[in-house]
């Protein structure tokens, strides 16, 4: 078990709990009850059918295709899936919201119970519990930014599906909140369910936050903070709410239950409006809906389309390819790195294509901001400059002036390596030759060398790969050497 973290107060020492809710844009070509478009960035109020518009009299039809995303995304959490669910009016009023109401799903969502698991540092593993996952409508947008005294609202988001995904409050400190957020994204990107991105907002977290004295097994009170769009402001928001709480709490006050917004700018979260409950919404069944019934052959046909999760990746990734698990996590957190990783593996030692990829490949990656769909260099051609190294054409060594040279200009190992003339000199007589010269230039060490002076091995070594121009197999420069010196 990791060590979950307490926050120091002026009394004593204070546990956070925290409970997250998802909402993730799933990803389909119309909204969820109707057939408007959804691409992101569009021309404002481009893409709205009249049931989006909530004209009189038009009527929502439900959109397979976002059931089966929901379905696929409770399957992937490993949640219980329910056979009949119910479509809700959630009521409010809002400029964005012309329907007046929300579409959602309350006391009889789609799916229920399930789980995920957090990978902390450290190789530490933390199961967080899923509480539900809902299907609703989104809402429109209100600009406030277009004009000086006017607010415009763009109804292009208006009806997009969502999953809302609530968890348990099993997490205790902002690092379980970012590996919770890191593994929903991978699983929601593996399924194709989502494209988990926070910057355009498809996918969005409210963070739900109490305190208790460290040894407490009773919940305090949350605040719920509201839409923060990044995992890092995740922390952030946590950090800040929960200390808020803990100085409110030692001086006497009270938490009051509400909803807060993040400000970025500031730092800070701050009150927006006292919580709402459940009846304030005076949520029913959607007369215009029916109940949404799914039969075990709808939903066993999703499973078997399933891919394979993050979780069982990295497991086959250690057994199979005896990858440690550090490795293999690295791996497995995105779809495309695993899958550029076990395409320049195949057919070739898997520890040394793990070591090329997650060293070389994604430290060259990171250091110049890119993703491993940017790379200049594809599996194939990494697996390429593995092959030159196994088979004893280029050394480890040379490999990476080769590798530094296909990063810069894409092109194939084997023809830098014939080009500059790299190849690894296998020829013994040729190493013999140069160690001779090598031997003769220094006859001095070479006497000291046998005096005693062990360490000199290495000076030799070096000399001899040197004047080889770093050409010369390094295996066969120390077993040549040794007959030499130690004859
Ligand atoms: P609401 O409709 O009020 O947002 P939800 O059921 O959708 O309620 O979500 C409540 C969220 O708050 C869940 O993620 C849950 O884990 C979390 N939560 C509940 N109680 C606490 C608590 N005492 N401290 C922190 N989080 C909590
Ligand atoms: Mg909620």
């Amino acid at each position: 078990m990791a060590t979950q973290p307490v926050i120091e107060g002026s009394r004593g020492e204070w546990e956070m709990v925290i409970g997250l809710e998802v909402h993730a844009q799933i990803i389909s070509n119309a909204k969820l009850f109707s057939g408007a478009a959804t691409d992101f960035g569009a021309e404002p109020n481009s893409q709205v059918s009249l049931v989006d518009a909530a004209m009189p009299g038009m009527l929502p039809v439900i959109n397979e295709k976002c059931v089966e995303q929901a379905v696929r995304t409770g399957l992937g959490l490993k949640a219980q899936i329910n056979k009949v669910s119910v479509f809700d009016r959630k009521n409010y009023f809002y400029a964005d919201l012309p329907q007046g109401y929300q579409i959602s799903q309350y006391l009889h969502p789609i799916v229920g119970k399930g789980e995920i698991i957090l990978d902390l540092p450290d190789g530490v593993s933390r199961t967080v519990g899923i509480t539900r996952l809902h299907m609703e409508q989104d809402a429109g947008k209100s600009l406030h930014d277009q004009h000086p005294s006017l607010t415009y609202v763009d109804l292009n988001r208006s009806g997009v599906a969502l999953m809302e995904i609530v968890s348990e409050p099993d997490m205790r400190g902002p690092e379980d909140a970012a590996a919770y957020l890191r593994k929903m994204r991978a699983i929601l990107r593996y399924l194709g369910a989502c494209d988990g991105n926070m910057e355009e907002g498809s996918m969005r977290c409210d963070v739900n936050v109490s305190v208790r004295p460290v040894g407490s097994n009773e919940f305090g009170t949350r605040t719920e903070t509201k839409n923060v769009n990044s995992i890092r402001h995740v922390m952030q928001a946590i950090e800040y709410e929960a200390r808020r709480q803990v100085e409110l709490l030692e001086e006497g006050g009270e938490i009051v239950q509400e909803t807060r917004l993040w400000d970025p700018g500031k730092g800070a979260t701050r009150s927006m409006r006292s919580k709402e409950d459940a009846h304030d919404y005076r949520y029913f069944p959607d007369p215009d809906l029916l109940p949404l019934e799914l039969t075990d052959d709808y939903i066993e046909a999703i499973r078997k389309t399933l891919p394979e999760l993050p979780d069982e990746k990295k497991q086959r990734f250690m057994d199979q390819h005896g990858l440690s698990l550090y490795d293999a996590g690295v791996l497995v957190a995105e779809r495309a790195r695993a899958d550029f990783y076990e395409a320049a593996a195949k057919g070739r030692d898997p520890k040394l294509a793990a070591n090329w990829v997650i060293t070389e490949l994604f430290g060259a990656l990171n250091k110049g901001g890119h993703d491993i769909d940017e790379s200049p260099i594809s599996a194939d051609q990494l697996g390429g400059l593995i092959d030159l190294i196994a088979d004893d054409t280029i050394s480890g060594r040379i490999a990476k002036d080769v590798f530094a040279e296909m990063l810069a200009t894409g092109r194939d190992a084997g023809v830098i390596v014939e080009e500059k003339g790299l190849r690894q000199v296998t020829d013994t007589g040729a190493i013999e030759a140069s160690i001779d010269e090598v031997l003769a230039r220094n006859a001095d060490k070479v006497e000291e060398y046998r005096g005693g002076k062990d360490k000199l091995f290495g000076f030799f070594v070096g000399q001899t790969m040197k004047a080889t121009q770093g050409k010369a197999n390094p295996a066969l420069v120390n077993q040549i050497l040794k007959k030499k010196l130690d004859g």
